[in-house]
């Protein structure tokens, strides 16, 4: 009878520890990962240290130029994309006063500009006249801004060393570079009317090139004016 006894206690005791055993190993698999590896998962906050504003010329209900098909807004919104994209990628962040094909007045585009904390705004446009022999680049800046004068240069050089044709920069009485608080500039990135600039200017690696060499300007600007 105690023989008996001793067996079922033991059998007991196998039981639980058989049951510990599993709910042991269960409670392994379960276990949710240490958190140090799960934030490694989740793609870290780019840490951005300059903040400027871009503005894609025209939108909306105003194509500005057209000429073979092709309207001045989406291209300047092409242009203007990439270059947030190139900027981005040098801990730039910009803001775009509009990213799709709507209407933004220019007393809305300065708006925007003066309640934000950008450090500079730069307006894109193409620009368009009855000869076609004309063609290039030009960056205009408001008169007496110093420092709009030295982003306008510097995206005037930037373009000239990437190979693209240009023009000048100089003085422009623009609502978007005369009423906005922060050092502005606006570039008419070619002339939609010369047939052979428009061609390049339809093309990605074109619109490649112009938002390499204005962001190229305004990372440099940004550099120097810390
Ligand atoms: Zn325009």
């Amino acid at each position: 009878m105690k023989r008996r006894v001793i067996l079922e206690v033991s059998v007991a005791l196998a039981c639980v520890m058989v049951c510990l055993a599993v709910w042991l190993f269960a409670s392994m698999l379960t276990a949710p990962e240490p958190i140090a590896e799960r934030e490694s998962e989740t793609e870290p906050e780019p840490e951005y240290t300059h903040f400027v504003i871009l503005d894609p010329g025209h939108g909306g209900e105003y194509p500005g130029c057209i000429r073979g098909g092709v309207e001045e807004k989406a291209l300047t919104l092409e242009i203007c994309t990439r270059i947030r994209d190139k900027l981005r990628e040098s801990a730039v962040d910009a803001l775009m006063t509009r990213e799709t094909d709507v209407t933004v007045t220019l007393d809305e585009r300065c708006e925007i500009a003066n309640a934000s904390e950008a450090e500079l705004f730069v307006s894109v446009h193409v620009n368009s006249y009855p000869e076609e022999a004309i063609a290039g680049l030009e960056s205009y800046f408001y008169k007496g801004s110093e420092s709009g004068k030295a982003l306008s240069d510097s995206v005037l050089a930037h373009a000239e060393s990437a190979g693209i044709r240009t023009r000048y920069s100089r003085e422009g009485n623009y609502q978007v570079i005369r009423d906005t608080k922060v050092p502005a500039i606006l570039v008419e990135t070619g002339y939609m009317t010369n047939p052979a600039e428009l061609e390049l200017l339809m093309s990605a690696d074109y619109q490649d090139k112009l938002a390499e060499a204005i962001a190229g300007a305004i990372v440099e600007y940004l550099g120097s004016a810390e």
